[in-house]
Parts: structure tokens; sequence; C-alpha cells
């Protein structure tokens, strides 16, 4: 019985832009068929080697031309599809690439197209209507799928006992008239079939045969001719390949429709053999942040395919790189459980990354822009490196790492602050906050101007977490400019401020009184100049920090120490001194308005804006008496 079913609604946008499409490169839709009959090939035989229910076969594929019919068969003896895989991976669209494509067409991109995997769908192009006849070694029978890629399509049963799938194309009838110029027929021409093959697939493993037929007078005959040459792309002289065929093999493979950043193409014999192709995407796929991104690479033996994303392969810091390791010393027949305890796969990765380490440093250091372009969109990644299990991989990775600083708007790596730091500068500064900007005005950042220290610029939530693992950077500490005491105040000014603080015992045990459970101490401070407060913290825990903690989900309340820091100098405290003397009952409401601007200084929540504000009228409704 057949059941007719309606299009996921994505689906449908996307088949209506195939079937309406102008776009030139419709030859397309030959590549991405072919590419799923091999991904399906992939499948059963991978499933093969641990499921004894699954046969192997001699892998093929089949292209069959019938030019009376105007017919296309596009066959393979992979895995096929079972009813429940019909609905949901030719209904839907199931793959992220057309995801994502489908959000640029949503956009209104279409610049894209010609990059694009669109897959299956890409049929439609050139076919009036598409049937599907599978047969899964998981169904108790064959299905036939069919539609014209309007809203809906077609399911019913069917007799086949041959494991693979059949897909056959109904083509569209030629357009030839002054608006158009479409020939579909030669896509029944032999000539055409071992040109696209050869131009997108010959690198394809198994073998793909035209099924040509030929009649002469008498009889009609099949003739059976192998299109692809079956060697991989990693298969052939590093010399030999071009590097547009090495982006069109990454853009395909792996679905992006970008060129790669960089390429890393590297062939290992002797005691472990192995060839690795590994990309760095331009920009980071789109679930790149999210929990849901999975990295890893393709793994291959001897050409054959065994495991699609394998996480052993590569670090989590290093886990935006694409790619596919092919090694003849690992075993075919080998499990995935026993994949992860291979020496074999371990000796690889350790040689992967540090291969991958040597080309960011390269880059780093021959093509600085280019460094750049990759470090913004992966920086967190490297930090995250660092700080994730207490640091233990922050060698590998402080020398990739980059700030911006308050003396410069391009990025500097640890070692060039070091380079150019003051010869009696005993500490790496830095400071944090939501950009270069408030950084820059942050009180605490007047002595540091003054003085002609360089600062770090942290913007990163990541940022101080980081720092806290790596402690130093070749011996030299790290320091905040938000935290502890105050650096580059010289001895005058010390023993100035310890006369003043003396002075002024009185008034900063009032203030420190009043400001009880809020801040742990007010003290009179040797940073500031033009500033009248600020407010540091402890040891340990960071303002900063404390903000970010704080925004995490099912966060025990945790708190940094405050220090209020009063600028001794500065017209307000001459005020606030005039105050206290003339009514000590006063400095309360004062204290708290001084403590409430620090807050705000610093990008803070107020503990009680109600208050603030009440003490503020109260305050300009005084002084208008
Ligand atoms: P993708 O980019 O994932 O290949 P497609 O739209 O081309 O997207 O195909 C959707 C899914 O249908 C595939 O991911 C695969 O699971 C399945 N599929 C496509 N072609 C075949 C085939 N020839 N045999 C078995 N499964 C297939």
């Amino acid at each position: 019985m057949a059941k007719t079913q309606s299009f996921k609604t994505e689906s449908q946008k996307l088949l209506h832009l195939m079937t309406h499409s102008i776009y030139t490169q419709k030859e397309i839709f030959l590549r991405e068929l072919i590419s799923n009959a091999s991904d399906a090939i992939d499948k059963r035989h991978y499933l093969s080697l641990t499921d004894e229910k699954i046969p192997q076969a001699e892998y093929e594929i089949w292209l069959t031309p019938n030019e009376k019919e105007r017919t296309l068969q596009i066959s393979d003896n992979g895995i096929g599809f079972t009813e429940e895989e019909l609905i949901e991976n030719l209904g839907t669209i199931a793959q992220s690439g057309s995801k994502a494509f489908m959000e640029k067409v949503e956009a209104k991109d279409l610049s894209i197209i010609g990059q694009f995997g669109v897959g299956f769908y890409s049929s439609f192009m050139v076919a009036k209507e598409v049937v599907v006849e599978t047969r899964s070694p998981y169904a108790t029978t064959g299905y036939r799928w069919s539609s014209v890629g309007e809203d809906s399509y077609t399911i019913e049963e069917l007799d086949r006992k041959d494991i693979g799938t059949t897909i056959t194309l109904y083509l569209r009838d030629d357009e030839k008239d002054d608006e158009h110029d479409e020939d579909f027929s030669t896509y029944l021409k032999e000539y055409t079939l071992r040109r696209l093959v050869k131009k997108y697939s010959d690198y394809v493993r198994y073998p793909i045969n035209m099924m040509a037929s030929k009649s002469d007078d008498k009889k009609q005959s099949v003739e059976k001719e192998t299109l692809n040459q079956m060697i991989p792309i990693w298969k052939r002289a590093k010399a030999e390949i071009k590097e547009e065929d090495m982006h069109d093999f990454y853009k395909h493979h792996f679905n992006d429709y970008e060129n790669p950043l960089k390429v890393i193409h590297t062939d290992v014999e002797g005691m472990l053999t192995y060839t690795a192709l590994l990309f760095i995407p331009k920009k980071p796929a789109y679930d790149f942040y999210s929990e849901h991104y999975e990295k890893g690479l393709q793994l291959y033996s001897k050409g054959v395919f065994i495991q699609d994303k394998n996480k052993d392969l590569l670090p989590d810091y290093f886990k935006f790189v694409k790619g596919l390791v092919d090694s003849s010393d690992i075993s075919l027949n080998i499990s995935r459980e026993l994949l992860q305890q291979d020496r074999q796969v371990k000796k690889i990765a350790s040689h992967l990354e540090k291969k991958i380490k040597n080309e960011l440093e390269s880059m780093l250091q021959n093509n600085r822009e280019e460094y750049i372009e990759f470090y913004e969109n992966y920086r967190i990644t490297l930090k995250y490196g660092i700080y994730d299990q207490f640091g233990l991989n922050k060698e590998k990775l402080q020398d990739l790492i980059m700030f911006k600083t308050s003396q410069s708007d391009d990025y500097i790596t640890l070692k060039e602050y070091l380079d150019r730091k003051k010869e009696d500068q005993k500490a790496i500064y830095y400071a944090t906050g939501k950009n270069k900007a408030s950084i820059m005005a942050l009180p605490q950042m007047d002595v540091m101007k003054d003085k002609n220290v360089e600062v770090l610029i942290f913007t990163d939530d990541i940022d101080e977490f980081m720092i806290q693992m790596m402690q130093n950077y070749q011996e030299i500490p790290f320091k905040s400019v938000q935290q502890g005491e105050a650096d580059f105040v010289d001895d005058t000014k010390k023993a100035d401020l310890k006369k003043k603080e003396k002075e002024n015992k009185d008034i900063l045990k009032a203030i420190k009184k009043a400001l009880d459970g809020k801040v742990k101490d007010v003290k009179l401070s040797g940073r500031l100049k033009e500033s009248a407060v600020c407010l540091v913290s402890g040891e340990g825990l960071s303002l900063e920090m404390e903000k970010i903690l704080k925004q995490m989900p099912n966060q025990t309340e945790v708190k940094a120490d405050r220090i209020l820091e009063i600028n001794p100098d500065h017209d307000l405290f001459i005020a606030l001194k005039k105050i206290y003397e003339k009514d000590e009952n006063k400095i309360g409401d004062y204290a708290s308005i001084l403590y409430h601007q620090a807050l705000l200084i610093e990008g803070l929540p107020l503990d009680n804006p109600h208050e603030f504000a009440s003490e503020l009228t109260k305050l300009m409704i005084e002084s208008s008496k």
C-alpha cells in the first residue's frame, strides 16, 4: 500500500529552490548522488565488520543512462534505507551542512550555492521525478520512494532482495528557446558522464561503472566501463595535487562552503606509517561553540573507511581541526572500543598534535595576518585548553595566545610583552573588563598610564580563569591591576600615604564601619590620579571572575573580597573630611554613595539601587538648602 507524506517545511523550501533553480552548475547533482552512494557503501562495510548479519560484497556504484526512457540511474550496493530512514533522511533535511545552507538561503545569500554540497535534493535540479528503490539489511522488505519534488512524497513496499539503492532520475525536458538553454539530455550521454565523474568523483574509492547499452543491427548488449581512478586524493603524490583540488575536496568532504584557512598534509613513513590531511576551517562550524559539536578525524585503513569522527586523534584544544588519517598500521577489523586503546592511534594522535602546534607557530611567525584571522576565530578554544585540566597543557599552548594591550591595538604574544617590558618590571600586568575603552577608563589604570606600563587587555570571560592556571610566564608572575596592592607607587608616595592614613584614621574607620559587610577594608590609595575612588579585590577571586561565576547556572554564592580605595588628594576626600568634622553621623550616607560609585565604575551590579537613589536624592536636596 502506498503512503503519501508531506516534506518537512525546510525540505520544501530547499526543494522549491532546487526545482526552480536558475543555477548553471546543475551537473553537481551527479557528484552528490555518487558521494551518497559511496558513503552508503562505507557504512555497509563498516557495519559488516562487527555485525555478521551484514554480508560484505564487491562494492560498486553503477550509472545507467537510458536515452529511450530519458532516465539516468545511479545504483549502489551500500547500506540501503529502511522505511524509517527514507522518511527521516529524504523527507527532512537531516544533515547539518544542508541546514546551514538553508539558513543562507533564507538570508537570500545565494552566492554560495555553487560551493555548497546540497545533497540528495539537488537531483531535482535535473529531474522532474525521482524514484528511490532500496533494501536495507535491517528491513524485511524493500521500499520504493518517489516524488516529483513538490510538497509530498510516496513510499510503498517493494519486492527487492539486493541490499543497496537504485535512484532513477526522470530527466526534465530540454528547454531551448530564446530565454532558456537547458540541455538535460546531456546527462544521458556517455561522454558527459565520463567527464563529470572525472571532474568530481575521480577519487571515490569504489568503482563507478557506466553501464552503457550498445546496439548494432542484430543484438543489444551492455558494456561496463569504470570511470574513476579510485585513488583517494591523499594517496596521490603531494606535488601533484593542485591547491584547488585540495580545497574542493575539503569543501565537499567536510561540508563547508569556504576554502579552508590552512591545509596540513603530512605523509609519515617508518615505525608508524600514515597520511594525514588536516584542515583548519576559515570560520568555526555553526555549532562549534555548542555542546553538540563533535570533534574528531576520519579514520581510514589503507583507503578503507573505518570511522567518521575518531575523538582520540585530536586533543580538545585543537578540536577545530577537520580532516582524516589513513594508516596501514591500523587493523581494519578493529572495533570502536579497541580503537580507543590502540597504541598506534595514540602515537598518531601525538604526532598530529605536534604537527598542528608547529604549523600554528610557524603561521604566527611567518604570516601574522593569517594567524590573527585564525586566532580571532579560535582563541577561546586555545585559552580553554590552557585552563582545562588544571593547566596541564599550558606549556604547549602559552606561545599561541595573544592579547591587545593598553599600548597596542594589535595583538602581541606573551613573549613579545616580556621583550619590551620595562627592565625593573616584575610582573605581567593585566586588566579585565567589557572592552578596551572601559578598561582604559578604570581608575586603577591611572598609575599604569602615568608610569607608562603596558597592560594586557582581558575581555574574554575565560581570560582570568586561564591566568589563574598559568600563574606565570617564563617565571614572571601575572598581576591584575584591579587586585591586591598597587605596584609603581614610589617610596616618597608610600611614606606620604602612611602619614595620611594615620591622620585620617578615624574617618577611614567610620567609613569602614558604615560599609560593614560590604567591603573588607577601606584604604587610602596610591594608584589613583584623576579618580576619587576605586574598588579592588584581594588575592584569589577577582571581581570580574565573580561576575562571570554569578552568571552560571546553579552557582552557589561566590564573592570576591572588596577593598575600597580612596584618593587622598582628590577634592572629594577633602570634602568628606569637612563633612566628617562637622557631623560625624552624616558620613554613613556619603560612604554608601562612594561605595556604589565604585561598584558602577567596575561595572558591578549595585547591591541596593533603591538605597543609592534615595541617598543621592537626599544629598541633592540638602545641597540646595
Ligand atoms: P547528506 O549531505 O547527509 O548526504 P543528503 O540529503 O544527500 O544529505 O542525504 C540524506 C541522508 O540520506 C544521508 O545522510 C544518508 O543517511 C541517506 N542516503 C542518501 N543517499 C543514500 C544511499 N544511496 N544509500 C543509503 N543512504 C543514503
